[in-house]
């Protein structure tokens, strides 16, 4: 089998896993309780949220574990909808967002809420102009991806926070699940940034939500004890320390396998060229891991169903959206329906052996020839 859908899922390191299982078996007291097991529980907790917190620079930040990425997305947009719908009720966002953040804009919208989509440009990054025409003095929220997951584009984080500052009513919501341990990263100006450890060799089941100290939100679990008043649950102290040693693990060797990555990348970007029916739909600003392409006239379920008869895992849009519709961000980027119908992505790790590609590429022509011919 040959796995290039590293945007979709990662395999468990095996440090994070027997440190989870370790975990699980020695410290497994509810760490809310008042007992010695309950108190060596919290101090793992502690100690992975401090951890974590100094990895990402964020010490004056609450870390508030959800079930997901998913679930933290929900948290922080509903969250300060709700908590802050005194001070206006509009919204701002793209329409490369992950399932999670545009299905809890179309939630608010359906009870009231104003929702404003900012322009994508042909290079798949936001229309700062256009944010600027946006913006209010009563956008509450601006909720933006560093990454996608569909075209893999890197937004300009840093220049859209800085736009933003300008608007004390307005907070600034980042959803850094794609790009988080896969590319160096900055959260400055950010108050709410969201992520999952399993996009980085972590835990599945587990999110974090990083969010401004001084930013109230609206939990949307009620009841129960837990590690923070925004989210109900018995903490899940294996997780967390498992969280934290994923995201330690990885931010190590970041440069390193940056750079193995966009070298297997530019190679396959190489060999893919050669078939006149490939249309890249990922941009310059796309990062090395994503890969999204086209081949003009075959329908994307059927090149990835034809790949997956070879054993060759690729995803069809987000693994999170399963309908046949055509891709919203392709169709956004290029215009076209037909590439948006057709589009694939593959996604790349530093686990990538370069023998894999080289099947991946005799795989992919035997597919392209039968698929595409008259
Ligand atoms: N945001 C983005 C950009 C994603 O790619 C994903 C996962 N595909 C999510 C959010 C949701 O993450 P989770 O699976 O942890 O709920």
């Amino acid at each position: 089998m040959i796995y290039l859908d590293y945007a979709a899922d990662t395999p468990v390191d095996a440090q994070v896993l027997d440190l989870f299982c370790q975990i699980s078996q020695d410290a497994f007291g509810n760490a809310n309780g008042a007992h010695r097991l309950g108190r060596k529980a919290k101090q793992l907790i502690d100690n992975a949220t401090i951890n974590i917190k100094n990895q990402l620079s964020c010490l004056n930040m609450e870390i508030i574990y959800t079930s997901g990425a998913t679930e933290a997305n929900n948290l922080a947009i509903k969250g300060v909808a709700r908590n802050y719908r005194e001070n206006g009720r509009h919204l701002i966002s793209t329409c490369l967002e992950h399932a999670s953040v545009s299905g809890s804009l179309k939630y608010l919208q359906s009870i009231g809420y104003e929702i404003d989509l900012v322009s994508i440009k042909k290079d798949g990054t936001v229309d700062l102009d256009h944010l600027r025409e946006l913006i209010r003095e009563d956008t509450i929220l601006v909720s933006i991806n560093y990454v996608d997951s569909e075209l893999g584009v890197c937004q300009p984080i840093k220049s859209i926070a800085s736009l933003i500052a300008a608007y004390p009513n307005c907070f600034f919501h980042v959803d850094a699940t794609q790009a988080l341990g896969k590319i160096p990263v900055c959260f400055e100006q950010i108050d709410l940034v969201t992520f999952s450890p399993h996009k980085f060799f972590g835990l599945n089941g587990m999110g974090v939500l990083q969010k401004n100290d001084n930013l109230i939100l609206e939990p949307q679990i009620h009841g129960g004890t837990s590690t923070s008043y925004y989210r109900s649950g018995t903490p899940f102290t294996a997780g967390t320390a498992a969280t934290a040693l994923a995201l330690e693990l990885c931010l190590d060797q970041l440069e390193e396998r940056l750079t193995q990555v966009a070298l297997k990348s530019d190679w396959l970007k190489k060999q893919l060229s050669n078939y006149p029916l490939v249309s890249f739909n990922s941009t310059e600003h796309s990062v090395a891991h994503i890969l999204n392409l086209s081949i003009k006239g075959v329908k994307a379920q059927a090149f990835q169903a034809a790949l997956s008869d070879q054993e060759v895992c690729v995803s069809t849009k987000s693994a999170c959206s399963t309908d046949n519709t055509p891709s919203r961000s392709v169709l956004t980027v290029t215009g076209s329906r037909e590439l948006a119908r057709s589009s694939w992505r593959i996604s790349l790790c530093h686990l990538t052996t370069d023998r894999e590609l080289q099947e991946f590429m005799e795989v992919f022509d035997y597919c392209y020839k039968s698929l595409t011919k008259k």
